[in-house]
């Protein structure tokens, strides 16, 4: 018969290491406090916890070095302020048993300890576990400590969560919390699935957080001098006018010059080059908005793709940006197509030249092919798309619309006599348009 000891039974003769595996006996040494030969003063309050030299050092470099190395301690016990009582008890328990129990309240302060006596396999189990609870609530928090420990992998999972989940993200009380360094690394990303608008909103928010903790007033200067060089990964050329004119341009965290950089930029057509520091790249390429302007897509991959040119022409009735175009792809996968794409505005004058390969990916009828720079694209006027494809025969598209509305936008195809291989707005090649809001 067995008497309870808390996590270990005992024979009632007293002999509580019988028929006890290696883990069950350090689990009673470490309750009862037998044989211990260091203690611990824990936590603000320096509670005693009792342990064992021998098991620290078999399991923590840091205990090793502690107690072994030339500096060793000499002293029978040691001052652990910096963790709470509760977690050093979790510390030990993992030594001696290898036994963890980590909780949402608990983990950060127990990967501390874990960092801090460099047991990485609790330290793993930290991770792991932060990896499968990473929410919108907390992944700057879990981003900002992986940052301070170090913990690479952890940081880049919590940057790809951030990247999905932008504009929740961004928009969370604890945005404003991260360090610069971290912050930078989000604004500064293509990844960032947002509108631009969010990130200076946020980062406005994210500038007063720092204004108060400086203790300084919450003025645009002030704002403008603790973004410091965060500030040009706000990418303003990418705001809508309206949005720059209303808000932008109406504070002062831009200076005189930079904010007539950008109006200019925002009202003239030159899309090239960059606009006072500031990037002009799109981010997150799925933030575009794509026309589709067939019905149905052929089931079989047999127009002809051997040079010939395939050419629709397209009005819109509100200004966009058009960022690339989306063409059909061939049943053949691993043959890819030369691709020579123009888009030629009124007057049929050449705005934008591209080649490049294309291959079509297995689980798709067509592929996106982007321009280097967006192309701004006024109402009204009529911008014709011709493409050349050099490659396997491909899937075209079946019951063209004259007039699709998208959200914002509706465009007006029409037939275009640039066009060799039978593409027209019924039929044919050149399926969408991708763009994204201009105004
Ligand atoms: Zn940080």
């Amino acid at each position: 018969m067995d008497v309870d000891v808390g996590d270990v039974t005992m024979d009632v003769s007293g002999d509580w290491q019988a028929r006890k595996t290696l883990v069950e006996c350090n689990k009673y040494m470490l309750k009862n406090g037998v044989a211990c030969d260091i203690t611990f003063n824990v936590g603000k309050t320096g509670t005693q916890i009792e342990a064992h030299k021998y098991i620290l050092v078999c399991r923590s470099s840091v205990f090793h070095a502690m107690f072994c190395g030339p500096v060793a301690e000499k002293d029978s016990s040691v001052d652990v302020p910096d963790i709470e009582v509760d977690i050093f008890r979790s510390l030990m328990r993992y030594l001696y048993c290898d036994e963890v129990e980590i909780e949402p309240g608990t983990v950060m302060q127990i990967l501390y300890a874990a960092k801090k006596y460099s047991v990485q396999g609790l330290v793993d189990h930290c991770t792991r576990f932060l990896q499968v609870n990473i929410n919108i609530d907390n992944v700057c928090c879990i981003l900002e400590q992986s940052h301070l420990f170090d913990e690479l992998l952890l940081y880049n999972e919590c940057l790809d969560f951030i990247y999905e989940n932008a504009e929740d993200v961004l928009t969370s009380e604890t945005f404003s919390t991260l360090c610069a360094t971290c912050t930078e690394d989000i604004i500064s990303s293509d990844q960032l699935f947002v509108d631009e608008k969010v990130v200076f909103e946020s980062m406005l928010i994210w500038a007063d957080a720092v204004c108060d903790n400086k203790d300084i007033e919450r003025t645009d200067s002030n704002r403008r001098y603790v973004l410091g060089d965060l500030l040009y990964h706000i990418r303003f050329p990418l705001l809508s006018l309206s949005y720059y004119a209303d808000v932008v341009s109406k504070c002062d965290v831009l200076s005189q010059g930079e904010k007539l950089d950008v109006y200019q930029y925002l009202c003239g057509s030159d899309p090239s080059g960059s606009v006072s520091n500031f990037s002009i790249k799109y981010r997150a390429k799925k933030s575009f908005q794509t026309c589709n302007r067939f019905k149905y897509t052929s089931e079989n991959s047999d127009w002809a793709q051997k040079g010939k040119k395939d050419a629709v022409s397209f009005t819109c009735c509100h200004p966009i940006w058009l960022q690339g175009v989306v063409l059909y792809g061939s049943k053949d996968t691993c043959t890819p197509y030369d691709v020579s794409l123009k888009l030629l505005g009124a007057d049929d004058i050449e705005l934008c030249y591209l080649r490049s390969n294309v291959t079509t990916n297995q689980s798709e009828q067509t592929v996106n092919v982007y321009f280097v720079n967006p192309v701004k694209i006024f109402p009204k006027v009529q911008y014709t798309v011709e493409v050349v494809m050099v490659g396997p025969k491909s899937y075209y598209g079946e019951n063209g619309r004259r007039k699709v509305p998208c959200s914002n936008v509706t465009f007006e195809f029409i037939s275009s006599s640039r066009s060799n291989n039978s593409t027209n707005v019924f039929t044919g090649q050149v399926p969408g348009l991708i763009y994204s809001l201009w105004l």
